[in-house]
């Protein structure tokens, strides 16, 4: 795969390139041409799952005007799999950026959550 004229590996180095690549066993809740969603390993709500690209943006100060549609599409599907979950009385998104904003894993990624009463404003 080539980004950015470098030569880069599919879905990146990080564990979420791992997961993308099927390295790390993982059941996807969907998954398309552009992005993967699956359930977040640590859950903070009963609902808690990921939306991840498979271009490997770290994080969205990295992303470009380009990416826009990408960045739309993972909201979209944020969506659609919100709707598969039932989450028919609301839920969260969420996208952490470096390091005040708690981003653990340098892939861009939203997060899902819902299935109880979330609370404003996060920690
Ligand atoms: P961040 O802090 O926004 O970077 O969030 C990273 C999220 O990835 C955390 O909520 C972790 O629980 C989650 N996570 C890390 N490793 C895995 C994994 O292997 N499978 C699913 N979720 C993971």
């Amino acid at each position: 795969m080539k980004m950015d004229g470098e030569i880069m590996q599919a879905g990146g180095d990080t564990i979420f390139g791992q997961i993308i690549r099927g390295e790390i066993k993982t059941d996807f809740l969907h998954e398309d041409d552009q992005c993967v969603a699956f359930d977040d390993i640590e859950p903070q709500a009963p609902v808690h799952f990921l939306v991840v690209p498979k271009k490997p943006v770290p994080r969205l100060s990295d992303a470009q005007d380009s990416d826009e549609k990408l960045m739309g599409h993972l909201m979209l599907v944020a969506r659609a799999v919100a709707k598969q979950k039932g989450l028919s009385d609301g839920f969260r998104l969420i996208v952490n950026d470096g390091p005040e904003g708690g981003q653990e894993v340098m892939h861009i990624h939203v997060h899902v959550m819902g299935g109880r009463q979330l609370t404003w404003p996060p920690g």
